[in-house]
C-alpha cells in the first residue's frame, strides 16, 4: 500500500510511520510542524519509502500518485497544545478532515480518522462504551478540541454515507511512551519530567480525577488492526486499567525514587477537567481481537528512559 499520514512528525503519527513501513508499505507523510517535530521522523530520512511533505492540510490539499488510505492524525492533541492554538485546532479538525477525505475520494482511498475520548467530554456514563453520546461543553477550555473531533467524526461519516467512502474511526484514550513532548504539559511527561529533576509532582485539583493510561504500541497496533478490519462505526482503542490521578502521581514518584513528593495546584484546566475515563474495549475485543499487551509499570519505565536523556 501507499498510505499517507497526516501528523507524521508527532508522537502517534511517526510511530504509524514506523509500523506501515516495518510492514513494507509506502508511507508519505505529512505535518506542518506546529506542535510536531522533525526530530520523530529523523530517523526515517533518505528511505526511498517515506517522502515528508511540510504542509498544512487546512489548505487545499493534492498529491501526485496513488494512495491506498489516509490516516489523520494531524491535530494539536494535549490540553496547553490546543489552548495556545484554539484555532487552528478547530481548523485542522474541520477543514484538515475535510480536505482529506476529499482526497481520500479522489484516490478511492481507505481513510482513517483519529479521534478521541475526548469526544465523551465529562463523561456520564462509565465506563465509555462507543454508544454514549458525551458530554462536552461547547465554549469550555476543551469545546475547540472536542467539538473539532465530533465535527470531524461526523462529516467522516458524512463521507461514508453520502460517497460511499471506506471509513475507520478510532477513539484514542489517553496514549503514552517515547516521543511525547517533555513540554506538551500532559500529565505523562509533566510528572516524568518533574520527577527526573526531582521536583514534587504537580497534581491538579485534589487529584480524584482518573484516567487510564494506554502505551503507544498497544495503540498502534489497535490503529492497524482497525484499518485492515471492515467496520465503519468508531472504536475505542484504551487501556481500562484505570487510576486516579494522585496514584498515578505515587506511581510515578516509586519509580522514579522521586525525593520530591506532592503538590496540590489549580490550574486552568481544572474547568472541564474531566472527572473520571475509562474505555470500553468489548468492540475492540469482539471485532479486532484487540486488547493491550504493556502494563503501566513496563510502558513507564519505558518512557522514563526516553526522558532521562532530555531532562
Ligand atoms: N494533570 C495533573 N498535573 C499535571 C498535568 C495534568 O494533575 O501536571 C491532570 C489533569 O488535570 C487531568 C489529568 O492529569 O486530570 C490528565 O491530563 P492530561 O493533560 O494528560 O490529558 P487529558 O486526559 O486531561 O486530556
Amino acid at each position: 500500500m501507499r498510505v499517507l499520514i497526516t501528523g507524521a512528525a508527532g508522537f502517534l503519527g511517526s510511530h504509524l510511520c514506523d509500523r506501515f513501513l516495518a510492514e513494507g508499505h509506502q508511507v508519505v507523510g505529512m505535518d506542518n510542524l506546529l506542535t510536531g517535530t522533525t526530530d520523530n521522523i529523523a530517523h526515517l530520512a533518505g528511505r526511498d519509502d517515506f517522502k515528508f511533505v511540510k504542509y498544512d492540510v487546512t489548505n487545499y490539499l493534492y498529491l501526485e500518485g496513488p494512495l491506498d488510505a489516509i490516516l489523520h492524525f494531524a491535530s494539536p492533541a494535549s490540553p496547553i497544545d490546543y489552548l495556545t492554538y484554539p484555532i487552528q485546532t478547530l481548523k485542522v479538525g474541520a477543514l484538515g478532515t475535510h480536505n482529506t477525505l476529499g482526497l481520500a475520494k479522489e484516490k478511492n482511498a481507505r481513510f482513517l480518522l483519529a479521534s478521541t475520548s475526548e469526544i465523551y467530554g465529562d463523561p456520564l456514563v462509565h465506563p465509555q462504551t462507543e454508544d454514549y453520546a458525551g458530554n462536552v461543553d461547547t465554549i469550555g477550555p476543551r469545546g475547540v478540541y472536542d467539538e473539532a473531533k465530533r465535527y470531524a467524526e461526523a462529516i467522516t461519516m458524512a463521507y461514508h454515507r453520502t460517497h460511499d467512502i471506506d471509513t475507520r474511526i478510532v477513539r484514542i484514550f489517553n496514549t503514552y511512551g517515547p516521543r511525547m513532548r517533555l513540554d506538551d504539559g500532559r500529565v505523562v511527561p509533566n510528572f516524568i519530567g518533574q520527577a527526573l529533576r526531582d521536583e514534587p509532582l504537580t497534581v491538579y485539583g485534589d487529584g480524584s480525577q482518573t484516567r487510564s493510561f494506554c502505551y503507544c504500541s498497544d495503540l498502534i497496533e489497535g490503529i492497524y488492526r482497525l484499518l485492515m478490519s471492515d467496520f465503519n462505526d468508531p472504536v475505542n482503542i484504551g487501556n481500562p486499567s484505570e487510576m486516579s490521578i494522585l496514584e498515578f502521581a505515587q506511581l510515578v514518584n516509586m519509580l522514579t525514587d522521586n525525593p520530591g513528593g506532592i503538590v496540590y495546584k489549580q490550574d486552568l484546566r481544572i474547568k472541564g477537567d474531566p472527572q473520571t475515563r475509562q474505555p470500553n474495549i468489548e468492540r475492540a475485543r469482539n471485532l479486532l481481537s484487540w486488547e493491550p499487551t504493556v502494563d503501566l509499570t513496563t510502558g513507564l519505565h519505558r518512557t522514563i528512559q526516553y526522558f532521562k536523556d532530555r531532562v
